[in-house]
């Protein structure tokens, strides 16, 4: 007999939902959750299709974990604190190994990231999760993408390209040194969201955003939204010792600037502020606008496959 969807929520997902700010959790018609005054509620969603997001053959725990710490990722981005999340799972068949495992990964980021599970939706159809997250922050002090000043120093967290790294070993399209293969896998599978960094940037950082698409990419939106310009140096970007390794040192940079996936946060501070511990700056902010990188032209001719 296939488990009932009911019997799936209760099973696998209603577990979850205890935490500070919900007044009422998974079983009702809605969650009930609590905002601290003078907060707003911050809000976000994303989703991750199998085969698209993750590969197809991806351990379920992983796609759990990974599911939400996309999401946090969002609200360490905006320096919110985290109250609760919602999961929708479109899934092809009721696998009980499957539900199990994925649920596993869900607890581990509830604890991880204190996002109690206190809704959802459970659909049939094929693989899909949607993960909607609900932070706090106090009124008028969250980190925006559009507050960055020409002088203001561009700093990252953590190291970039790690995640396109595992990606293209998961891929076969690099072999990596045994020592780092692991590494190089859970910083794809299992990335980092970086709340407690967001909440000690809020009032201090003048612009933040996560590493979603590819640093380029991303300090291109906080260059649109605050009307400057970002000028990254290539010298100053920080690698794990797994990029550094790799024989063909163009492509870890590459990695580092355009690879998607690391959930790092890029972020802009006044010159006359240090910067936070695990943070790397990277490069300053001018007038005028867009990116710049030393290395932006021979990477657009030298390769082309993201
Ligand atoms: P409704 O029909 O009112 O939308 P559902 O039958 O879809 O309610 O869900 C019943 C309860 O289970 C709701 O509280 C809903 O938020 C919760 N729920 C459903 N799917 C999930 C899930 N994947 N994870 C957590 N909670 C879920
Ligand atoms: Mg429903």
């Amino acid at each position: 007999m296939p488990l009932s969807e009911f019997s799936i929520i209760s099973r696998y997902f209603s577990s979850l939902g205890r935490g500070e700010a919900v007044d009422l959790g998974v079983g009702d018609d809605c969650a009930l959750l609590r905002l601290p005054p003078d907060h707003r509620l911050a809000t976000s969603m994303d989703t991750l299709v199998s085969g698209v997001h993750f590969p197809k053959d991806a351990f379920p725990e992983n796609i759990g974990y990974r599911a939400v710490a996309v999401a946090a990722s969002d609200l360490a981005a905006m320096g919110a604190s985290p109250l609760a999340m919602t999961v929708a799972l479109t899934t092809p068949d009721a696998d009980e190994f499957w539900l199990n495992t994925f649920s596993q990964g869900l607890s581990i980021a509830v604890s991880q990231y204190q996002l109690p599970l206190v809704g959802g939706d459970t659909t049939r159809g094929p693989l899909a999760i949607t993960v909607q997250v609900f932070g706090a922050v106090p009124k008028d002090v969250a980190l925006l993408r559009g507050g960055a000043l020409d002088g203001d120093m561009i700093y990252v967290s953590g190291t970039l390209g790690d995640a396109a790294g595992g990606l293209a070993f998961l891929q076969d399209r690099w072999q990596p040194a045994p020592e780092h293969a692991d590494y190089l896998l859970n910083r794809f599978y299992r990335p980092t969201a970086r709340l407690g960094l967001g909440m000690e940037l809020l009032g201090q950082a003048t612009a933040a955003i996560d590493v979603s698409d590819g640093l380029l990419a991303d300090a291109g939106h906080i260059a649109a939204a605050s009307g400057v310009k970002l000028n990254i140096e290539s010298g100053l970007l920080p690698l794990s010792p797994a990029l550094i390794s790799h024989s063909h040192f163009a492509e870890s940079l590459e990695w580092a600037l355009c690879g998607g996936d690391d959930y790092e946060l890029c972020f802009t501070l006044p010159a006359d502020l240090s910067a936070p511990q695990g943070c790397t700056r990277i490069g300053e902010v001018t007038r005028g606008s867009g990116v710049s990188c030393d290395l932006e032209v021979d990477i657009a001719t030298g390769y082309r496959h993201f």
